[in-house]
């Protein structure tokens, strides 16, 4: 097979769609500024008007519930600071209940928050990457303010069921966020329909721009802005409208909504196509994350005697672009987190490769993956054991 260029880290980012490419170079003469109240201004409002609409119709939510900002990072450090500003603010709850498995941006939030003084609770996973359901329900109590659950996560695709995890956060009157952000476009995200107070998005991870997302606050939940300054997004988020962003999101907003269903269903498919290939061709493989609650198009998989990294590196020089959950902190390569955390042996984790497919993967994809990747392995492992 020709060499190819096959891009297999969706999850860490998406290409834009054609269709939002065409709409932000269409929109980039909407250079008035959105809160202005001439013709420039409001022609630029227009267009933010119709993102928001597209975005509440992908989300199961009404429009004035989506507040638009830079991306993910932004709307779960807004939501831990709606829960700090409670907290401070003398709330007889006064305690979070999170997981050991979120976004760094939650992870690194919780670590600052802990350092302050503030109650903060992890509950675990067990070895899909799925909550501990009775360990999470015996951290709920009376005192708790806010659970943080995310819906899907970035490395194992493990979805959470968040209508439960809901329903227990409200029934112990607690406020629910969920962090959904990886799984926008591919699984149905129903803000109204979970029920949830807080729901956090971004742009980037379902072929719009980067930079810009949205953050969902429940028509009366409690908030606090996160960026202060003017009056955008009703006083809830200061800061000049990203116009030309919000609209290539709402573009992205539509597409996911009308694509979903089949996108959701070939993303599988691939997915499924590349985990039993590999099983029929390279020996003692482990496959992470839940076997059938998972992000359809995510396949994380641990290699053992052959390091992640060097994997990544022979695949990137046959065009083939992954990832490991591995982070790099002060020179060390360190396991995924989020792999240890759901029990798996540190040299498990250290073999750990995620492949994450989009809209843009064919099944042609996944042979010239077949074709590379095993005698990739063999030459690894032969390294290893020399
Ligand atoms: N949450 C999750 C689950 C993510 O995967 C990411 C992006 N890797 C983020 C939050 C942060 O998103 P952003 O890049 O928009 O800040």
């Amino acid at each position: 097979m020709d060499n190819r260029i096959v891009y297999l880290d969706n999850n860490a980012t998406t290409q834009m769609a054609p269709e939002v490419t065409e709409i932000v170079e269409r929109s980039s003469d909407l250079y008035g500024n959105a809160s202005s109240m001439h013709d420039f201004g409001r022609k630029a409002y227009a267009g933010i008007d119709w993102s928001r609409k597209e975005l509440a119709a992908l989300i199961d939510a009404s429009p004035d519930e989506v507040i638009f900002n830079s991306g993910a990072s932004e709307g779960n450090n807004t939501v831990f600071n709606i829960a700090r500003d409670l907290i401070d603010g003398g709330s007889a709850r006064n305690r979070v209940v999170t997981t050991t498995i979120e976004h760094p941006s939650i992870i690194e939030t919780v670590k600052f928050l802990k350092r302050r003084g503030y109650r903060i609770d992890e509950a675990p996973v067990d070895i899909t990457g799925r909550l501990d359901m009775d360990k999470f329900r015996a951290l709920l109590g009376p005192d708790v303010l806010l659970v943080s659950v995310m819906t899907g996560n970035n490395e194992t695709g493990t979805i959470q069921p968040i209508a439960e995890v809901t329903r227990l956060a409200h029934e112990a009157g607690a406020l629910m966020h969920t962090d959904a952000t990886q799984a926008i476009g591919k699984i149905p995200v129903t803000a109204h329909t979970w029920g949830v107070d807080y729901l956090t998005l971004s742009g980037h991870k379902f072929y719009g721009p980067k930079g810009v997302g949205a953050l969902y606050v429940r028509s009366g939940a409690p908030f606090e802005p996160f960026v202060n300054g003017g009056h955008q997004e009703g006083g809830r988020r200061a800061g000049t409208y990203n116009t030309v962003a919000i609209i290539g999101m709402g573009k992205a907003a539509e597409l996911a909504r009308l694509t979903q269903q089949d996108e959701h269903d070939r993303l599988w498919a691939m997915r499924e196509k590349l985990r039993k290939g590999l099983e029929e061709r390279i020996d003692n493989i482990v496959v992470n994350g839940h076997p059938v609650e998972c992000l359809p198009g995510t396949l994380n998989v641990s290699f053992p005697s052959a390091e992640g990294e060097s994997i990544l590196l022979y695949l990137d020089m046959s065009g083939i672009a992954v990832s490991t959950g591995s982070a790099c902190a002060t020179g060390s390569l360190e396991p995924s987190y989020v792999l240890l955390a759901s029990g798996l042996d540190v040299e498990l984790a250290h073999g750990s490769i995620r492949f994450s497919f989009g809209r843009f993967n064919t099944d042609a994809d996944v042979d010239y993956v077949l074709e590379k990747l095993p005698p990739i392995i063999e030459r690894l492992r032969e390294m290893s054991t020399r």
